[in-house]
């Protein structure tokens, strides 16, 4: 299922599908040293689709979003995001040239915030569209404050971070992600290190940015928002993807014996 309209949809690059599917991993290998974290694993996502990753700690899971956005290089397989390729196998300065522009095309937000700590609310939101993009300041602040006033902020532009609460520093971080308009947003356990009521916030932004259309690709443990706010649930253990389907088939009726031992340890 998709939100926006195919015809919104800029020419699909070759090989990526009929203009739908916006990254498709293929045979994704990751290796630290002897262990192998990402067993060839394969994943699709449709432009508009929130997907959700459940899986047990380790399971490969922050390792998969880093290899996605090109943080982290990777041994074998394939991985596509907005029309633009890494394979493995690419000579380093290929792929150091084509991972940074990956990460251009997938916004990041993770658990422990890392909002920029000696900068004010608004510089943490105008700083890479400035430095990355070059947009001029008035623009780049005019920016930041229309998405710091969607997540709920646009009365702290002034704060610094250490003055704010973890739901609202995690809320900023969102907007900083979002000022570089990336066409996919990865979210890594965003409301792990929050309590309920700052989870509550940050998850109701989250369901706001998926209502609009937003590509968004969740690790979560909150399993009330994957069933809510996902289009598809993505199981993963031991390295790959052990089932995917729509929240109501997973949570309901869990196929894979993995996903039941994991359901019944977090429901
Ligand atoms: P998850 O996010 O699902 O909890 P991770 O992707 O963080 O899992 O980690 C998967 C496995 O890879 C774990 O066994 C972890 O210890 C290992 N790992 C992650 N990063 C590194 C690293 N930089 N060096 C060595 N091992 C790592
Ligand atoms: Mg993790």
């Amino acid at each position: 299922m998709t939100r926006t309209g195919a015809s919104a949809d800029p020419a699909p690059a070759a090989g990526i599908g009929p203009g739908r599917t916006i990254i498709e991993v293929s045979g994704l290998v990751k290796r630290h040293g002897a262990l192998e974290v990402l067993k060839g694993l394969d994943l699709t996502v449709a432009r508009g689709e929130v997907a959700t990753i459940i899986g047990p700690s380790g399971s490969g899971k922050s390792t998969f979003l880093r290899c996605l956005n090109g943080l982290e290089a990777f041994q074998a397989g394939a991985v596509v995001v907005d029309g633009l390729r890494v394979e493995a196998g690419d000579p380093a300065a290929v792929r150091n040239r084509t991972l940074r522009q990956v990460c251009r095309r997938a916004g990041m937000v993770f658990q422990s915030f890392n909002l920029f700590a000696h900068m004010t609310v608004l510089e943490n939101v105008i700083e890479a569209p400035r430095c990355v993009l070059g947009l001029a300041r008035e623009p780049a602040v005019e920016r930041a404050r229309r998405l710091l006033e969607r997540v709920g902020m646009g009365d702290r532009l002034d704060a610094l971070p250490r003055h704010l609460s973890g739901g609202q520093q995690q809320r900023v971080a969102i907007a900083r992600a979002l000022a570089m308009e990336p066409p996919v947003m990865l979210f890594d356990e965003p409301t792990s290190a929050l309590d309920p009521k700052m989870t509550g916030e940050v998850l109701a932004v989250m369901s706001d940015l998926a209502g609009d259309g937003l590509t968004m690709v969740v690790v979560t443990h909150a399993m009330h928002f994957a069933r809510r706010v996902s289009t598809t649930v993505h199981v993963f253990g031991d390295g790959r993807v052990v089932e995917s389907g729509p929240p109501g088939r997973i949570f309901d009726d869990p196929r894979h014996e993995a996903t039941r031992t994991l359901l019944s340890q977090v429901l």
